[in-house]
């Protein structure tokens, strides 16, 4: 116990704070980004790893993990986002799990998270991954199309 947070981390927090929704589906602000309406509470869990949020809206607190668009990926958070570089570049599934080592079916599953956080996303994908607003453009219709083949 006695975990300090520096003001570098506590800054990188607030930071963070950004990128996250409330996970909460009854909530106002649910599945949106850059309402200013998540707050960093603290560190928890063993060796204090996880961070807590809490949502100003519904006052709310959830984990990290599951405000992000991670939830329930069993994928790094960087292999997570290169099978997103990989479809922007225009790779198919196939290809993409080859490229970064991981199933077809997860590459599937990521393409569905990814169209339904596409906002959290697309902000992460800018400020972190450096990505063009025009190659997000072609991503989301990537993802469309997909959608429009799965429902068929
Ligand atoms: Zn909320």
């Amino acid at each position: 116990m006695g975990w300090k947070v520096t003001e570098l981390e506590r800054k990188k927090l607030k930071e963070r704070a950004k990128t996250l929704f409330c996970p909460f589906e009854k909530c106002r602000d649910y599945n949106k980004v850059d309402r200013n309406n998540i707050l960093f509470i603290t560190k928890y869990g063993k060796d204090e790893h996880m961070n807590l949020y809490q949502c100003k809206t519904c006052k709310r607190k959830f984990s990290e993990r599951r405000g992000t668009p991670l939830f329930g990926v069993r994928l790094p958070e960087e292999k997570f986002y290169q099978v997103i570089r990989c479809l922007v570049e225009g790779n198919g599934t196939r290809p993409t799990g080859r490229i970064v080592g991981c199933t077809k079916d997860t590459v599937t599953t990521i393409i569905k998270r990814v169209g339904k956080h596409f906002d959290a996303i697309s902000q992460v994908m800018i400020d972190k991954y450096h990505l063009e607003e025009c190659q997000l453009d072609e991503l989301w219709s990537f993802i469309q199309k997909k959608r429009r083949i799965w429902k068929s």
